[in-house]
C-alpha cells in the first residue's frame, strides 16, 4: 500500500515513511492510495478473534514490515489489554455498548497507542535511529501515548499539558511513570498555548531536523489504521449491518468507521455524537464548517473546535479532488468557515449535538436501569444515540471511550451513588511524581528537549 497527500503535495510514501513524516509537507494529512476492499474476506474473517482480524486488517496497510513481525507486534499491544478479546460488550435494552476502554490507560486511545509505540520501536531499531516525541494533551492523550513508549531505548517522549488544568488522574497517569525517556511538561498557560507551541516548534524545521521529532497525536495515519479493525470486528458480531454512534472530538474515531464502511465490512451507518462544541453536528446538518468558542464541558477530550481528521473524510467526500478540498481548506482557515453546497448527503454521517443536561441524565438513567457506569464522553454518545434510534432499523451500537473511573467527579454530580473506581487509577494515588514546570514559551520547551534528548553527541 502506498500513502499520498490529502493536498496532492506527497505521493508514492510507503508505510513506514508515512507512519514517520506524521503530518505531510504540504499541510495535508496522509491516507492510503486506495482502499482495500474486504468483502471477499468477511465470511472467512468471522471466525477470527479480536488479535486475528487486528493481524489481516492491517496487513493490507503495511507494505514494509515483514508479516510475521507485524502479526507479533500486534499481538504484544493487544496483549496489554485487561478483557480476553481486547474490547468488552455490555447489552443495554436496545443499545449495544462497545467497551474500548481496556487498555493500560482505560481510553480507546491505548488500541492505538499501543501499537504505534511498538511500530515505532521496530523500525527505529531497524533503522538505527532514535525518535523525540513531542505531543501537547488536555487529557486522555499524554497518558496513552506514554505508555505506549515508556521504557524504549530509541524513544524520548515529551508531554506539554497545561500546568493546573488536566484532571489529577489524568496527570497522575503521566508524572508517575519512572521511565527515563518520559519527560513530563506542565506549562503555565492553556492546553491552546501547548498546542500552539507544539506546532511553533514542529513549524522549525531545522530543529525538527536536530532532534529528529516526532507526533503522535491523531494526524498520524497509523492511528486511524489501528481504530478501523474494532468497526470490522464488532460489524462482523452481527447478522444485520449496524449503525454505530459514536462520541467525536477530533473526528479520528468516527473517520476509522467510515474507512471500514468504505473498505465494506457491514456497517449500516454512522452516527456522529458532539458535545456543546458542535461544529461537526453543525456542518452534518447544513453542510457549512464554521469555528465557534471553545466550551469547556464534562467530556473535556470533545472541547474540540477544529477536528484535525475531518480534512480526511472531506477527500473522500470530494472524491479525492485534492484541489477542491485545498479551496475549502484554505477558506476555512483564512474566514474560519467553509460551506458544501448544500447539508452533505446523509449516507454519509449524521450528527447530533448534546448538552450537559442531556449528559449527567444518560449517566443517571443508565446506572438506575442498568446498573452501569458510563464515563461522560460516552455519555454523549448514549445521549445522541436515544435521539437516532427512531430513525434506525439496524442493531444500534454506541461506542464507550473511556471508563467511568477516569471521570469520577462527573459520573458523581450525575449519580453520587455510582462507582467510579478502577484499581489501575486507585495505586497511582501517593506514588513519586515527576514534571517539569516551565513558562509558555518555544525557548523554554526547547530547552526541555535539548537538555534531555539523547542520541545526540553534540
Ligand atoms: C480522544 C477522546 C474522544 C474523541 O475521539 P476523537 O478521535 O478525537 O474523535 C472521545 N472520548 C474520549 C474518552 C477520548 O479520550
Amino acid at each position: 500500500m502506498k500513502y499520498c497527500s490529502t493536498r496532492g503535495g506527497v505521493a508514492d510514501l510507503s508505510f513506514v515513511d508515512a507512519l514517520l513524516m506524521g503530518l505531510a509537507p504540504d499541510g495535508g494529512l496522509l491516507v492510503p492510495a486506495e482502499l482495500p476492499d474486504v468483502t471477499p474476506q468477511l465470511e472467512k474473517w468471522r471466525e477470527l478473534n479480536f488479535i486475528g482480524l487486528a493481524q489481516e486488517v492491517i496487513a493490507l496497510f503495511v507494505d514494509d514490515i515483514d508479516r510475521p513481525t507485524l502479526d507479533k507486534l500486534i499481538a504484544e499491544a493487544y496483549e496489554t489489554f485487561d478483557h480476553p478479546d481486547v474490547i468488552g460488550w455490555q447489552q443495554l435494552d436496545d443499545v449495544d455498548v462497545m467497551e474500548l476502554y481496556h487498555g493500560p490507560t482505560l481510553a480507546f486511545k491505548d488500541v492505538a497507542l499501543q501499537l504505534l509505540g511498538r511500530l515505532f520501536e521496530h523500525v527505529l531499531g531497524e533503522r538505527h535511529q532514535h525518535l523525540n516525541i513531542l505531543g501537547a494533551t488536555s487529557g486522555d492523550t499524554g497518558g496513552a501515548a506514554i505508555a505506549g513508549v515508556r521504557g524504549q531505548d530509541n524513544i524520548d517522549i515529551f508531554i506539554l499539558f497545561p500546568e493546573g488544568k488536566v484532571s489529577p488522574l489524568q496527570e497522575l497517569q503521566m508524572t508517575t511513570v519512572a521511565d527515563a525517556n518520559v519527560h513530563c511538561v506542565a506549562v503555565q498557560g492553556s492546553f491552546d498555548d501547548c498546542q500552539s507551541l507544539m506546532k511553533e516548534i514542529f513549524a522549525d524545521l531545522e530543529f525538527k531536523a536536530e532532534y529528529q521529532l516526532g507526533a503522535v497525536n491523531s494526524v498520524n495515519w497509523a492511528r486511524v489504521m489501528a481504530q478501523i479493525v474494532y468497526y470490522g470486528y464488532a460489524s462482523l458480531r452481527y447478522e444485520r449491518a449496524p449503525a454505530f454512534c459514536v462520541p467525536t472530538g477530533n473526528f479520528g474515531n468516527v473517520f476509522a468507521a467510515f474507512l471500514a464502511k468504505e473498505m465494506g465490512f457491514p456497517i449500516d451507518r454512522l452516527l456522529v455524537a458532539t458535545n456543546e462544541n458542535d461544529i461537526l453536528a453543525r456542518f452534518f446538518a447544513t453542510g457549512e464548517y464554521a469555528r465557534g468558542d471553545v466550551h469547556f464541558t464534562l467530556s473535556p477530550a470533545m472541547d474540540i473546535q477544529v477536528a484535525s481528521n475531518f480534512e480526511r473524510f472531506l477527500y473522500y467526500y470530494f472524491d479525492k479532488d485534492t484541489a477542491r478540498l485545498k479551496e475549502f481548506m484554505h477558506a476555512f482557515s483564512s474566514r474560519g468557515h467553509a460551506s458544501l453546497d448544500g447539508p452533505p448527503d446523509a449516507r454519509f454521517m449524521q450528527a447530533t449535538a448534546v448538552n450537559t443536561e442531556q449528559t449527567l441524565t444518560a449517566v443517571k438513567d443508565v446506572h438506575e436501569q442498568f446498573n452501569y457506569v458510563l464515563d461522560p464522553h460516552t455519555a454523549v454518545g448514549y445521549a445522541a444515540a436515544q435521539v437516532f434510534k427512531r430513525s434506525v432499523d439496524a442493531p444500534l451500537v454506541c461506542v464507550a471511550t473511556a471508563h467511568p473511573a477516569k471521570f469520577p467527579d462527573a459520573v458523581k454530580q450525575a449519580a453520587a451513588n455510582a462507582p467510579a473506581n478502577h484499581p489501575t487509577l486507585d495505586a497511582l494515588v501517593g506514588l513519586p511524581a515527576r514534571k517539569e514546570v516551565i513558562p509558555a514559551t518555544v525557548e523554554a520547551v526547547k530547552k526541555v528537549i535539548t537538555e534531555h534528548a539523547r542520541g545526540f553527541s553534540a
